[in-house]
């Protein structure tokens, strides 16, 4: 493409809500065999919502679920702080937050990309998937174990809760699909390969498998697998990723073209070699159509 054609790209890619961060796109994104779409945040909307708590002592669980998820800023963190507050004006004889989540000693936070924890009151806290909760060797009843299941197969994500050995409570949290994923596949999947890849299992994952323009669905995939999972589709052809949470940032990396959507973290628009500002993810199909106009494809 000429300078002016580039400059001309950019300056039609930023009126579209998209920032092009390394003039490469324009040459890059024609090349592109598969597109990778995380699920989290991407297909789905950027903000969760706590849906149920599950528990014995359900503001006890919330008090400490949301003093160790005000340091993260994962969406489900911030779905359960939002809720910790909410509900406690709604409960007041069991008060998750007092007049406000009181948030843990950031120098004993801690934070994988499965969850958070930190002490609270003095005892160990883990907030995150169940998966990270068994590694920490936290007991799962049968009765939180159903729970799991069934949260998962209404297509929402668990959230378990322990301290003390075991699992405590388990909360459920919404992950809505985007109004606009299914118009963004389907562009996209007019010129390309589109593959699903979360971290999650169950329906949450399922909604988007068996969809016209969906090839692959890679579930259960933990963040730290993700970029292993982008190198291995690049041996079948040029790869571009879309991601949103800082756990992306490793893929969007390993990815010919990395793509952020905005909504998302400072983190994944600094490994990105572009960043969706308008929070729509269509506009990662027109980022596409951009780079093929500027190189002279279309017109
Ligand atoms: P996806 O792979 O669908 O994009 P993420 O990579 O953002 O999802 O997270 C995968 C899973 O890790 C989440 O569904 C959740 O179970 C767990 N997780 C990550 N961060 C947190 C957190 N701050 N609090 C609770 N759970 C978390
Ligand atoms: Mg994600």
């Amino acid at each position: 493409a000429t300078p002016l054609a580039v400059a001309a790209g950019i300056r039609t890619a930023i009126e579209r809500g998209i920032i092009v961060t390394t003039e490469a796109v324009f040459e890059d994104a024609p090349e592109i065999e598969t597109v990778v779409l995380d699920k989290t945040g991407t297909l789905t909307e950027g903000s969760m919502s706590v849906v149920s708590v599950h528990a014995d002592r359900s503001g006890e669980v919330l008090r400490r679920a949301a003093a160790v998820e005000s340091l993260s800023e994962h969406p489900i963190a911030a779905a359960i702080v939002e809720y910790a507050d909410r509900d406690s004006i709604a409960r007041p004889e069991e008060p998750a937050t007092d007049g406000g989540v009181t948030p843990v000693d950031p120098g004993e936070f801690d934070r994988t990309s499965q969850g958070v924890s930190a002490p609270v009151d003095g005892q160990e806290t883990v907030v995150g998937h169940p998966n990270l909760l068994e590694e920490r060797g936290f007991a799962i009843d049968d009765r939180y174990r159903n729970r799991i299941a069934r949260i998962r197969a209404n297509g929402d994500v668990p959230v378990t809760v322990g301290w003390d050995g075991r699992v405590q409570g388990v909360i459920a949290v919404g992950d809505t699909p985007r109004p606009e994923w299914r118009a963004a596949v389907e562009t996209l999947s007019a010129d390309r390969a589109v593959v699903v890849l979360t971290g999650d299992e169950g329906a949450a994952a399922d909604r988007f498998r068996s969809v016209e323009g969906v090839s692959e669905v890679f579930d259960g995939v933990p963040p730290e697998a993700k970029a292993e999972t982008v190198r291995r589709l690049r041996t079948r052809g040029a790869v571009a990723m879309v991601g949103d949470g800082s756990n992306d940032a490793p893929a969007l990396a390993a990815a010919d073209l990395g793509i952020a959507l905005g909504s998302g973290t400072q983190l994944a628009s600094d490994a990105a070699d572009a960043v969706i500002v308008d929070d729509d993810l269509r506009s990662v199909p027109e980022t596409f159509t951009i780079a093929d106009r500027t190189n002279g494809r279309i017109r």
